[in-house]
């Protein structure tokens, strides 16, 4: 294995000043453990460390770089910009260019608001949400990450309705205590909870396909039965197309499994790897917004040039074809993995939603976070550093999705074919602790 002397030192470095050494927790490998790479380039599917060593990028950035890294057009739409100045404070046209791109795209969303992360999307719609029908409650599955504010980060677990308790110290019981937690693709738990305080609820937000318990698809009908029950109570339904948006196809889960949501929530792909985010929905609702309503929300930064150029450059060559390739490169890439698997014969699953999966070891069908977490977990991290000494860069949890790109090629898909079958034995010879 190549040398990861430098990664090791400038994580030294980071954690004397950053706490854990990284600015989001999942970077620090905790899961997995050994020496976060610190990544000095990339270009296409290469990613290139401190020290040196490159790595067939299977994360992507978390989903954003669906074209793969310093993407020619993105660059050059960037480099254009930046030369004019970097932030207004001021309305700038591309703004509007950004969001007709997303209201064209999405169909049942007439009105946008451009904010700087998802956390900020998912945090504004609740608000919005709860401003519209002067309702308190939310709902939220378990096992369904829609960022880190206070609210949303109640996860009291599976089983039947928790009134919630908060998943995190530093989130009050009082921020927490209009959440409540539901376990995935469950509708009867969902019919239940609306007979009961459905008068209450201000909304239910969802996952569009959730991808941070690892790949976990909704069962057909879900999302449609979310719609069907929130519309007969008066509240309001909020899709969550962080992940999904603008990846699994041009108009993201909503293209695969369209379900009319009041307010969509976007970011990674729609900002092509700077920061920027949406919210959106119906003009009736996002009319309750200020500076139209009373429901504020604002932001010095939002709407920047810079992460509009970037996200316009990257929708707009996000095309038909694109598409058609990520799906293509997704399908060789499980297929490898599962091929490589089964020869070792390592039970597993590769739950798929369009272009995004994930591995879970084991055979119980994963349908919620509590079958995800029953799985072989304690397989991954021998099959994840395996695959990281031989130059492929899978995510760094069981838990997360793995990520294609355009730029995936031949040559790619020859490391990645090289690298499998060592990590699949090494799966194989994983002991539970
Ligand atoms: C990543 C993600 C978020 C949070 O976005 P940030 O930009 O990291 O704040 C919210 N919802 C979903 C579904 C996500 O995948």
């Amino acid at each position: 294995m190549s040398s990861t002397e430098l990664s090791a030192k400038l994580f030294a470095d980071a954690s004397s000043v950053i706490p854990g050494g990284v600015n989001s927790p999942v970077r620090a490998f905790n899961s997995v453990g050994g020496t976060p790479r610190f990544i000095t380039s990339a270009k296409g599917y290469w990613l290139t460390d401190a020290d040196g060593n490159r790595y067939v990028d299977l994360v992507c950035s978390w989903g954003p770089m669906i074209l793969g890294h310093a993407h020619p057009a993105v660059v050059e739409a960037v480099q254009r910009v930046v030369a004019d100045g970097l932030s207004f404070g001021a309305p700038t046209p591309s703004e509007s260019e950004l969001a007709r791109e997303i209201v064209d795209r999405v169909a049942p969303v007439e009105r946008i608001r451009l904010v700087n992360s998802g956390t900020e999307a998912t945090m504004s719609a609740i608000r919005l949400a709860r401003g519209f029908t002067g309702r308190a409650k939310i709902v939220k599955f378990s096992g369904c990450y829609h960022g880190h504010s206070d609210a949303l980060l109640a996860d009291a677990g599976s089983g039947v309705a928790t009134l919630g308790l908060p998943s995190s110290p530093g989130v009050t019981g009082a921020a927490a205590a209009d959440t409540i937690v539901l376990p995935y693709n469950n509708v009867a738990a969902v019919e239940e909870i609306f007979a009961q305080f459905g008068a209450e609820i201000a909304c239910v937000i969802t996952e569009a396909s959730p991808g941070n318990m690892g790949t976990v698809p909704p069962l057909p009908g879900f999302n449609a039965a979310l719609r069907r029950i929130t519309a007969a109570h008066g509240a309001l339904l909020i899709i969550d197309e962080v992940m999904t948006g603008f990846r699994v196809s041009r108009s993201g889960w909503y293209g695969v499994d369209p379900v009319d949501a009041d307010l969509f929530t976007f970011g990674k792909v729609m900002s092509g790897g700077l920061p920027a985010a949406a919210f959106g929905g119906t003009a009736e609702v996002m009319g309750k917004l200020a500076p139209l309503g009373p429901v504020y929300q604002a932001g010095t930064l939002s709407g920047n040039p810079v992460a509009m150029a970037a996200g316009l450059a990257t929708l707009r060559a996000a095309d038909d074809a694109a598409y058609a390739k990520l799906d293509a490169n997704a399908d060789r890439l499980a297929g490898l993995i599962g091929d490589a698997l089964t020869e070792a014969g390592v039970a597993h699953q590769i739950p798929r939603a369009g272009n995004m999966f994930s591995v879970f070891f084991g055979g119980d069908p994963v349908t919620d976070f509590a079958s995800a977490k029953a799985t072989e977990t304690w397989r991954f991290p021998a099959f994840f550093h395996a695959l990281l000494d031989a130059g492929v860069y899978p995510p760094p949890s069981a838990y997360e999705t793995w990520f294609v790109s355009t730029a995936l090629d031949d040559d790619a898909f020859d490391r990645i074919a090289a690298a499998l079958p060592g990590a699949a034995r090494a799966a194989a010879e994983a002991r539970a602790e």
